[in-house]
């Protein structure tokens, strides 16, 4: 495989390049020949004229093209310049599929294209897929949800969503003759010799507390964070105010949050009047988000460390595509996070907005990301690649040290208050002298199964009261009584772990909380407390009984009714005589 790209001016400019006896000369000796445009601006009516000089001198060639929020050509980073990459195969075989993809058509537009690759018969298999759409306008979730089921993780899907300089929304893609302002392109590389990877990195790390989405329009509309609409977030903790600059601000906060186990970055690119943002890739309600501020330490280095990756790999050419808000963000030091490229293999890319990236189920349209993706066909060469050069030393500029200085700081402050934060919850939800959950969670407990809980999964609870207790005060002290407490919430403690919760509901009252549990499982599972506490050595105390209600939860009814019974039951215990149990 060989990889040539040049740099131009404007689409005009490729007559001149298409003139260089070296391209000829490559063609002639490959097989398969991939033409792609990474354009700051494409005037759709020149597609077709473009596609008829790309083939007229290289007949073979497969043409796609995507518009660019910045390029990135031999490890430089570059502004409202072409990039036009030519990337020659020996023996792997390329498929270009392309379709209109306009809003509610994800679903079935995803299903048509995992249908055209699979169908397509190839004795050769396929190494990786590269996607492009028009991010903007659709919900890519929707779009990889048959690529993710039915492709498989043994090859990666990479690519970027076209974007557009000063978001003016002329976005598009193209494949061939045909342009898309809503359409996706697919190229799907396929080869015995031909090895592809790619390897994506962040460095954006989470700042701002954890915040829950508790209000969607869309997967893509998110009304409310923590019940306030989503944008007076940035306004409260940013300052950001909804006026013109309002998208290239947010760009520098995108919000982060784990889905799966892996970290994904949202960045908002609209704010609509009722205060909801419109976010670039999905989000759904009761998931955790945070604003994220970039450490450009840690984001060159993030970069930096997935270069060494890529070059263990060898690549003969690298394709980069990484976000708009990274370019925003470096705006300083752009090259920052492209240079290291230079000393691995011919490489040439674009900033996008949103990023393909994944295997499988995996597959996902990430933001903030830069995903870099290398190919190679037939041995790997014995040349050792050269070092790459680390770029975080060059992080010295006054604004850039300002800035990474500013993230760590906010990073430890924030850090800080969420400790003292689970320390305050801790205290608030625990008893403070036997250490279990004091009445005010058991409430939240009980709550969250009559609200969330299957309905027709059985709940059971258990009040349990110490026989005599005051006695036990009146005779051995108060300090006595209380040792009397806390051994008894341990012997509960250890009781309904993995089985339910037990909390002190006050004085020497207890209460248990089993979970799907039958009344009979109930019944007897106090009774075996019951006997341990019959039979365990309370110190000076000695002996000590208790007594218990239980009930079950019947469908329908209030909270209310479900203890009054247990309480009923509870007294029927003590009226019989004590250390027994009542089920109701
Ligand atoms: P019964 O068998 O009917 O339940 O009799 P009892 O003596 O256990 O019931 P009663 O409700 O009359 O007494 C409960 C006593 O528990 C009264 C109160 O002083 C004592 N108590 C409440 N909280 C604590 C505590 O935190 N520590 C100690 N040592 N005693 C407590
Ligand atoms: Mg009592
Ligand atoms: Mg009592």
């Amino acid at each position: 495989m060989l990889q040539l790209s040049y740099d131009l001016g404007s689409l005009e400019e490729i007559d001149d390049c298409l003139q260089d006896a070296e391209l000829k000369r490559h063609a002639a000796r490959h097989r398969a020949t991939l033409v792609q445009f990474f354009a700051s601006r494409v005037d759709a009516g020149s597609i077709p004229d473009l596609h008829r000089k790309v083939t007229e001198y290289l007949p073979q060639a497969i043409v796609t093209g995507i518009t660019t929020a910045g390029e990135i050509h031999e490890g430089e980073s570059m502004l409202r310049r072409t990039v036009v990459v030519f990337s020659f195969f020996e023996t792997a075989e390329l498929q270009l599929l392309s379709y209109t993809c306009c809003p509610g058509q994800e679903q079935s537009v995803g299903r048509k294209l995992t249908d055209d690759i699979l169908k397509e018969k190839s004795a050769a298999p396929i190494k990786g897929i590269q996607l492009y759409a028009t991010t903007q306008r659709i919900n890519a979730a929707g779009l990889l949800e048959n690529m993710k089921r039915r492709l498989g993780p043994t090859f990666p899907v990479f690519g970027a969503g076209a974007s557009s300089y000063d978001n003016n929304g002329e976005a598009c893609v193209f494949a061939g003759e045909q342009g898309y302002e809503d359409g996706v392109v697919a190229v799907v590389f396929r080869g015995r010799e031909l090895e592809i990877e790619a390897y994506p990195c962040l460095g954006w790390e989470p700042l701002s507390r954890a915040m829950t989405v508790t209000e969607t329009e869309s997967p893509m509309l998110v009304r409310t964070l923590d019940g306030v609409p989503a944008a007076s977030v940035y306004e409260k903790y940013l300052g950001i105010q909804n006026d013109e600059n309002f998208f290239n601000h947010m760009l520098e906060f995108p919000l982060m949050l784990s889905r799966d186990g892996a970290v994904l970055a949202r960045v908002p690119m609209l704010r609509r009047s009722n205060g909801s943002l419109q976010l670039v890739a999905d989000v759904y309600e009761g998931e955790e988000v945070r604003i994220t501020y970039g450490n450009p330490k840690h984001i060159i280095a993030a970069a930096y460390d997935m270069q060494k990756k890529l070059a263990r790999f060898r690549p003969q050419g690298v394709l980069v595509f990484s976000c708009y808000c990274r370019q925003v963000y470096l705006k300083d030091g752009l090259n920052l996070e492209t240079a290291g490229f230079r000393d691995i293999a011919p490489s040439a890319g674009f900033y996008t907005y949103g990023e393909f990236y994944g295997r499988g189920e995996d597959l996902a349209l990430h933001n903030a990301t830069m995903v870099a993706v290398g190919m190679r066909e037939g041995a790997v060469s014995d040349m050792p690649s050269k070092p790459v050069q680390d770029q975080v030393s060059f992080v010295e500029s006054p604004p850039m040290e300002m800035k990474a200085r500013l993230a760590r700081f906010v990073g430890v402050v924030v850090e800080e208050l969420e400790q003292a934060n689970r320390e305050l919850k801790e205290l608030m939800q625990t008893d403070g002298l036997t250490g279990i959950y004091n009445r005010r969670k058991m409430d939240e407990l009980l709550g969250d199964i009559f609200a969330f809980g299957e309905p027709g999964l059985p709940c059971s609870i258990v009040l349990l009261d110490i026989d005599w207790f005051k006695r036990i005060n009146d005779t051995h002290g108060h300090l006595c009584g209380d040792e009397v407490l806390k051994r008894t919430a341990s012997i509960l403690r250890k009781h309904v772990r993995g089985k339910g919760e037990a909390g002190r509901w006050g004085g020497e009252e207890f209460l248990l909380l089993l979970p799907d549990t039958t009344s009979a499982a109930a019944e007897a599972f106090a009774e075996r407390i019951r006997i341990e506490m019959e039979q365990t050595d309370f110190g000076e105390a000695a002996r000590v009984t208790a007594s218990f209600g239980v009930t079950t939860s019947i469908p329908g009814e209030a909270i209310r009714q479900l203890f009054k019974r247990a309480d009923e039951a509870l007294y029927s215990a003590k009226r019989a005589g004590r250390n027994r149990v009542v089920l109701h």
